[in-house]
């Protein structure tokens, strides 16, 4: 019998690899990988899997045979020969369950450089906090798990289940890499060449909470074209900024509704502003002495978990087209799909695997995890949904995500590296190390 490491061991294990987590972190946020652009995250991570003895599969992303699934969002970027990544550890003797960890390589856009206090992609750390863009969401989790395993290791130890790790691309802009991870592993499972995860866990930041449910988001690009016209004689124009203006107006009331108390979904009825229509992108106009002729918007749509993409998109539509249908009759509209077309989802919680890394949490750190409804997206709902598995997010909390000067907790780091630690050892059993070749 393989002697299996007290909780007090695995706390004081984990606070061992804190060199291990802040320098592996650091470097993975020092290499910039926004969507679309995340090869060399990818080979960083390859890397750091190899480094603990695991082999990479390369899963290609393949846009245009994704296209006719239904969690398919239309391309943002080029394919250009990305791919995912998939390693997982095989015990010796599998004795106990499995686990897939999921996480997504890609960062959002930085901003303007000149408002960070340090340049975005120049980790540093101040006090309790790393900073850089990515830090938190969500190159900090993803080395949590990575460092739970290294811990194990570090004891002489592997779990006695499989555990995976699958790194992705476009989590923030369509989730077609995700996407084409499921369908991948829906094909091996059903070919029998690998059996289903038992529960999938994404480190995203969500502060050291469970996701219970997130959002349906949309992306929409709303071009107007208009009636250009010398300024001096502005009315003979047709204004496409006028008209995206009078757009904004009319979706700001839509959005007002779907947040009216009445118009809630259950799970959303104690949050301060759950539907967000956040116009992201306007560009138009051409000279400032001539009515616009052009205007673009981009707009991302939240939803509520229990309406269909589909839904969603038609009533905005029809909104966007009967405030184009008040104004000028020369003004025209096109609205194209472009990015996300996810669904909300919500995950239960009660069962095995999520109450096993509840469970963990308590062993580790004395408190039950706490448990939340989210606004946003992730990529959870692909498991959920095209393979059936439990799911869900947890990970470090973070500052600023998407923002200047994004952050991660450290401390918050260790907890949740230390209730992964747990967690592999009570889900999964632990066997003797594998001795690895020189
Ligand atoms: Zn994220």
């Amino acid at each position: 019998m393989t002697a299996v490491p007290s909780s007090p061991e695995i706390v004081e294990a984990v606070r061992r690899q804190r060199a291990y987590l802040l320098d592996t972190l650091g470097r993975f946020v020092d290499v910039a990988s926004l969507s679309g652009q995340e090869q060399a995250a990818a080979d960083f991570m390859e890397a750091r899997l190899g480094d603990l003895g695991l082999k990479s599969e390369r899963i290609h992303l393949d846009t245009d045979a994704l296209s006719g699934l239904p969690l398919y969002s239309p391309r943002c970027c080029p394919d250009g020969g990305r791919y995912n990544l998939l390693a997982v550890h095989e015990p010796r003797h599998e004795t106990g369950r499995s686990v897939l960890f999921n996480g997504h390589l890609d960062v959002v856009p930085t901003g303007p450089e000149a408002l960070w206090a340090r340049p975005p992609f120049q980790s540093h750390v101040d006090g309790d906090w790393l900073f850089g863009r990515g830090a938190g969401d969500m190159k900090a989790g993803i080395v949590c798990t990575l460092a739970a395993l290294k811990t194990l290791q570090s004891l002489g130890l592997q779990p006695a289940g499989r555990v995976g790790f699958n790194a992705v691309l476009e989590e923030e802009c369509t989730g077609n890499g995700a996407l084409a991870s499921v369908s991948a592993l829906r094909r091996s499972i059903n070919a029998g060449k690998l059996a289903a995860f038992d529960v999938v866990l994404i480190p995203e930041p969500g502060g050291e909470r469970l996701i219970a449910a997130q959002m349906g988001v949309l992306w929409l690009e709303i071009r107007i074209t208009g009636r250009p016209a010398h300024a001096a004689v502005m009315t003979q124009g047709a204004s496409a900024i006028d008209a995206a203006i009078a757009v904004i107006a009319d979706l700001k009331l839509l959005e007002a509704e779907w947040n009216a108390p009445a118009a809630r979904h259950p799970v959303y009825r104690d949050h301060a502003h759950p539907i967000n229509f956040n116009i992201g992108q306007i560009h138009g106009g051409e000279w400032n002495s001539s009515v616009p002729c052009m205007c673009t918007i981009g707009v991302r749509i939240g939803f509520y978990p229990d309406r269909s993409v589909d839904s969603a998109a038609t009533e905005v539509e029809k909104r966007v087209r009967a405030a184009i249908a008040r104004l000028d009759s020369d003004l025209s509209l096109t609205i194209r799909g472009e990015g996300f077309r996810a669904p909300g989802c919500e995950f239960d919680l009660d069962g095995d695997g999520i109450q096993a890394l509840d469970r963990a949490n308590a062993s580790v750190h004395g408190t039950r995890i706490k448990r939340h409804a989210i606004t946003a997206t992730t990529d959870a709902r692909h498991f959920k949904l095209m393979l059936d598995t439990p799911v869900t997010c947890f990970g470090p909390e973070a500052r600023n995500i998407h923002g200047i000067d994004e952050s991660v907790s450290i401390e918050s780091i260790l907890r949740v590296t230390t209730t992964f630690a747990q967690f592999l050892v009570d889900w999964c059993g632990v066997e003797p190390l594998e001795p690895r070749g020189p």
